[in-house]
């Protein structure tokens, strides 16, 4: 049977203590036992179904991470406070001191400035490489590797990961993968391509209303009972669990995803035709013209589209500025960073959201200084919003 993202949350029977069709939110640090060798047993996670303090579990956490698992046809889930919590304790998880990590170039700033600076703390060495490259990826793999890492749609270039090759190439020399899948929630399934961790920053489309920040491990559950171990796991000693009452608002918003990601790709489609019909540099994998776009294709389940990501360049940082501040005022959306909201929001990547990553290494990802980041609200007339943009173009003189 095809793999069904929406349909799996749909079909989850999750319902509070009182026939609660939303369940009850589980508001406690802490949870009692009856007897104590009970609790001397769940320490040793050898008590089924109990609970013992809500930075290893919470239940609000549970039913989020199971939502998120049946989304992404994951073995098992864990929630964090924020997409970097995912992603840095995923990392700390796999690797050990004198690691190495093949790593694509293009990457969320805060992630390459993770892998680029923060981590050598950890004496774990990373190579940045272009990661639509197979060979490259190949040829930076050393006996010291442990893990190959990308996004299934790289911030901000929008390139396309090859997962099932990634994927292939890491076990064949016995690599995780790891894929940061937050631009492309239900669009693709790296799980089920073979990659052996699935971050989300749940901040963006999974959520949707950007009034919290959120994120999500996926993986096998033995990965992520070792992610939580009282003595050796990183998520349970660094500590960055999700607040259970966000846990409980997330939940709710995942039931309306499927129907938000169509309408933010079918939006993003639009104005991506009409801006590459005027003669702009448009990227987005859903024109034909976008590298990737056959290769997003196999991967893709067509029904949630290409997504809500597209990037315009306007060559110059100025122009980029102006143009922005204009399409702020004509009420295209609100210049911003972050992602997957119900308005759009843009901004320029190079001096924002990728401003982590040094000048010459912005160059060589193909990252020009007027390229403005959109992510495509849900707006209902989308013909109005392009007669804005429109506007707001002419009015800068482009
Ligand atoms: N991954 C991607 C692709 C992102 O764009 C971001 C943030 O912009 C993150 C991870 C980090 O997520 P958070 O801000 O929730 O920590």
């Amino acid at each position: 049977m095809k793999f069904d993202p929406a349909s799996n949350i749909q079909d989850l029977l999750q319902f509070g203590e009182y026939g609660d069709v939303n369940p009850s939110v589980c508001d406690s640090a802490t949870f009692t036992f009856m007897q104590a060798k009970t609790m001397l047993e769940t320490f040793k996670g050898e008590a089924e179904g109990c609970f013992l303090y809500s930075r290893h579990w919470n239940p609000s956490n549970k039913y989020l991470a199971d939502a998120i698992a049946a989304m992404e046809g994951s073995e098992a889930a864990w929630v964090t406070a924020s997409g970097m919590g995912a992603i840095t304790s995923a990392i700390l998880q796999i690797c050990n001191a004198g690691d190495h990590i093949v790593s694509s170039m293009t990457t969320y700033g805060g992630t390459y400035a993770f892998l680029s600076n923060y981590i050598k703390k950890f004496d774990i060495s990373v190579t940045f490489v272009n990661i639509t490259d197979l060979a490259q990826v190949k040829a930076a793999i050393r006996p010291n590797t442990k893990i190959i890492y990308t996004e299934t749609m790289t911030n901000p270039m929008l390139e396309i990961s090859d997962i099932p090759a990634l994927a292939a190439m890491a076990h064949e020399h016995g690599l995780k993968l790891v894929v940061d899948n937050t631009f492309t929630p239900m669009m693709v399934s790296p799980s089920k391509f073979g990659a052996d961790v699935v971050v989300y920053s749940l901040t963006k489309f999974v959520n949707g209303k950007n009034d919290c920040v959120a994120g999500a491990i996926c993986g096998s559950l033995e990965f992520i009972n070792a992610l939580i171990d009282v003595n050796n796991g990183t998520a349970m000693l660094l500590g960055p669990v999700l607040d259970p009452l966000r846990s409980s608002s997330i939940l709710k918003n995942m039931h309306t995803l499927h129907i938000r990601m169509q309408q933010h790709s079918k939006n993003a489609l639009y104005l991506s035709e009409k801006l590459s019909e005027m003669g702009l540099r448009v990227i987005y994998p859903g024109l034909k013209d976008h590298k990737g776009h056959e290769l997003l294709k196999s991967m893709y389940n067509p029904a949630f589209g290409f997504g809500g990501m597209l990037a315009i360049d306007v060559k110059i940082a100025e122009k980029a500025s102006e143009l922005m501040e204009k399409m702020e005022k004509e009420g295209v959306g609100y210049l911003a960073v972050s992602l997957g909201y119900f308005k759009t929001l843009f901004s320029n990547s190079g001096k924002s959201t990728s401003s982590e990553v040094p000048d010459d290494i912005q160059k060589e990802m193909g990252l020009s200084d007027g390229l403005i980041r959109f992510s495509v609200g849900l707006d209902h007339d989308i013909e109005r919003t392009f007669e804005r943009i429109k506007i707001s173009l002419k009015e800068v003189g482009l």
